[in-house]
């Protein structure tokens, strides 16, 4: 059997390893800090519960990792410590009693208060005045040289400024990346298909820790001063908070909301502040620190092995949690769009149980290779909706399962159908799907569509609450008795609704395929498509070539209407409208039509013998239709002299060239 606790305590020092490997090195986390906490709070307590456990080496004792070979060391004068973590007011009790035992005062203490940014730790080293090295805190003892690449952030001074500045002066702080310019590089990086960066802290680690510093310089890295490292002797202060205030005054940035304050009722009042005001802040903040002010208590107290006695970092409850991800469901919204929705095991992020979690999109769930049975990382921040933001791939189960979209909609079983973008994936039966009923009534009565007076978007929410109708079929056979019945419905109103219904059904082909609500199909698409086919049944039973020969359709347009009119229960409803009584003045054949140049698209450039009006009328009178532009739907370029860049595009595009003479072949 052997003995547990030890076995346990190997177990945990391997995977804590392996994750400040990926943490430190990689600045790619395998798991979110939370999990990391558990795992070594759950070594700690084991080697102080069994001292013979206890090792030198154990991920406790030390701070950080082992700098890069890549970049040249830098060895610390005074070692780059970590923290000490409160994760409840209960530690920040015990932590503030063994300062005031320590001390041997009855306290309170005063502390400054400062927010703990969630960046990385630099040491930057002046000498007389001027900045001469920068590092990394690596494992505390040595660090990265990456004075290059803090050399390119504007935020910290080359030269310091003022009065005062002591010969040797060692700064430290963070660095760290505000949230605005971290969406705006992970959304460059998605679009260039580049792994994105987990969150600002390893995206500001990354780009620090870069061998060519043009690309640091690209990235938008800034600066909080909270401490020193080597100071001349010439430098004297007595309170921490003086000696930030100092770095300021030689133009070193300093954190706003850096304060002393008294006792431990002064940590927990700072604390609530901050936590209200942390999602508005524009960088992200993982706790509040707290420290000593006094320097001489400060030195009084010293350190362990990894972090000093006078200061502590109290965390605000995690913003990512790993849970196991159940399943995949996909729910149809009002307007008929796919979203995946991932179901969880409960777990408690910030404070709040989440049980489910938005996976955006089919691209997305790709692209984090998300896998149903894994172990996934759930971020909530702020009043934003939970959302997956990666999964913990070492810890995949064997049996995890990809998922396969559905080419059906859930809720009604029309074909699916993907937007422009590729990304949007969207139900086709929009009359019928009873996710997108209420929208596509709405649509169906509106002004520009059906223009049915009196049917407003409360009166439609209430016929489909009470399954009064299913679709905009079911109006027609609404009668003013039923509808009297509703909230809010005078028997006038009521008797008008069934007037304006009747009055509906004398419309226009137009206005009838516009108020199908058929995707991508606004009112122009609506216009022409009525003027080229001129008969709903020619719309209906087009193939996708013939919607595409339609002038200003495209193939995504064609797609959407082809589609649409495949759908059994979408031709259905049609049906019934008819049926109902919904018709249209026929439309009459356009004199063009019967022209020679009927259906082609023609654009005149260059310097040409007659005023170019004439020759477009004359152009028109034939049938064509004359353009501004050259594209792939033009037939004809009629170039006169000097034709420009018109004449290279329809090179480009392959359109016939034709000169003046051409004319001539049609009469004119
Ligand atoms: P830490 O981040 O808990 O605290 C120490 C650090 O806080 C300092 O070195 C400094 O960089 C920073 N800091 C920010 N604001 C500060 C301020 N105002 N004053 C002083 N210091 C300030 O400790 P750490 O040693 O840097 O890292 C350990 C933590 O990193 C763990 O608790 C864990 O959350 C995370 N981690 C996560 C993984 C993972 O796999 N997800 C792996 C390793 C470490």
């Amino acid at each position: 059997m052997g003995d547990a606790p030890a076995n346990r305590a190997a177990e945990l020092r391997e995977l804590l390893e392996r994750y400040n490997h990926a943490y430190y090195v990689l600045d790619d986390p395998l798991v979110p800090d939370a999990e990391y906490d558990r795992l070594f709070n759950e070594l700690k307590d084991l080697e102080q519960a069994r001292p013979e456990l206890a090792d030198p080496d154990s991920p406790t004792q030390r701070v950080g990792a082992k700098p890069l070979d890549a970049f040249s060391q830098v060895a610390h004068r005074v070692p780059m410590l970590s923290l000490e973590n409160a994760f409840s007011d209960d530690e920040l009790v015990d932590f503030d009693r063994r300062v005031r035992e320590r001390l041997n005062t009855p306290g309170p203490i005063t502390y400054c208060a400062e927010p703990k940014l969630d960046g990385l730790a630099v040491s930057l080293r002046y000498e007389s005045g001027a900045l001469v090295q920068a590092a990394t805190r690596g494992d505390g003892a040595t660090g990265e040289d990456i004075t290059h690449n803090i050399r390119t952030i504007r935020a910290i001074p080359l030269r310091l400024r003022g009065a005062g500045v002591p010969a040797i002066l060692e700064v430290r702080g963070e660095v760290y990346m505000p949230r605005d310019g971290f969406e705006r590089l992970n959304e460059k990086r998605r679009n260039q298909d580049q792994k994105t960066f987990a969150n600002p802290r390893n995206a500001a680690a990354g780009s620090l820790r870069q061998l060519d510093s043009r690309i640091t310089a690209e990235r938008p890295l800034t600066m909080y001063c909270y401490g020193v490292g080597e100071v001349s002797d010439e430098f004297t202060a007595s309170r921490y908070s003086e000696l930030i205030q100092r770095l300021g005054e030689w133009g070193l940035r300093i954190s706003p909301l850096m304060e002393p304050i008294e006792g431990l009722q002064g940590c927990i009042d700072y604390y609530n502040r901050l936590a209200e005001q942390r999602d508005g802040l524009d960088y992200d903040i993982d706790g509040i620190v707290y420290k000593v002010d006094d320097l001489d208590q400060q030195r009084r107290l010293g350190f362990v092995s990894r972090a000093p006695r006078w200061a502590i970092a109290r965390k605000f409850p995690a913003q990512e949690q790993l849970t196991r991800l159940l399943a995949i469901d996909v729910q149809v919204g009002r307007t008929g769009t796919l979203t995946p929705v991932a179901r969880l095991e409960p777990v408690e992020v910030a404070g709040v149980t989440v049980t489910n979690a938005t996976l955006h999109n089919e691209d997305e769930i790709r692209r984090k290779d998300v896998r149903i049975g894994d172990l996934v990382v759930v971020r909530r921040a702020g009043d934003v909706i939970p959302q997956i933001v990666g999964v913990a791939p070492d810890r995949r189960p064997d049996d995890a399962q990809t998922f396969v979209f559905p080419d059906h909609c859930p809720e009604c079983g029309s074909d699916v159908i993907r937007d422009s973008d590729q990304a949007v994936v969207r139900c086709s039966g929009g009359l019928f799907c009873p996710a997108q009923r209420k929208e596509a009534i709405k649509h169906f009565a509106s002004r520009r569509a059906m223009d049915i007076d009196g049917l407003g978007d409360k009166l439609v929410a209430q016929l489909v609450e009470r399954e009064l109708i299913h679709s905009p079929a079911d109006l027609y056979a609404l009668s003013a008795e039923q509808l009297a019945g509703l909230e809010r419905m005078g028997e006038k109103s009521a008797h008008n609704l069934v007037a304006a219904l009747e009055k509906s059904k004398q419309t226009t082909l137009e206005r009838f395929l516009f108020a199908l609500g058929i995707r991508e199909v606004g009112e122009t698409t609506a216009k022409t498509l009525a003027k080229h086919f001129r008969d709903l049944k020619a719309v209906e039973t087009a193939d996708q070539e013939a919607l595409i020969a339609v002038p200003d359709v495209g193939p995504i347009v064609a797609d959407h209407v082809h589609t649409f009119f495949r759908q059994p229960h979408n031709l259905e409803v049609v049906q019934q409208l008819l049926a109902a009584g919904i018709h249209w003045p026929e439309i009459p054949q356009d004199p063009a039509a019967d022209q020679p140049l009927a259906g082609k698209t023609i654009v005149i450039t260059g310097t040409l013998s007659r005023p170019r009006n004439e020759i477009k009328e004359q152009l028109e009178a034939l049938g064509a239709k004359v353009t501004g532009s050259v594209s792939k739907k033009t037939d004809y370029l009629l170039a006169g002299e000097e034709a420009g860049s018109k004449r290279d595009k329809a090179e480009k595009l392959g359109v016939e060239i034709v000169g003046e003479g051409w004319l001539g072949e049609w009469g004119a």
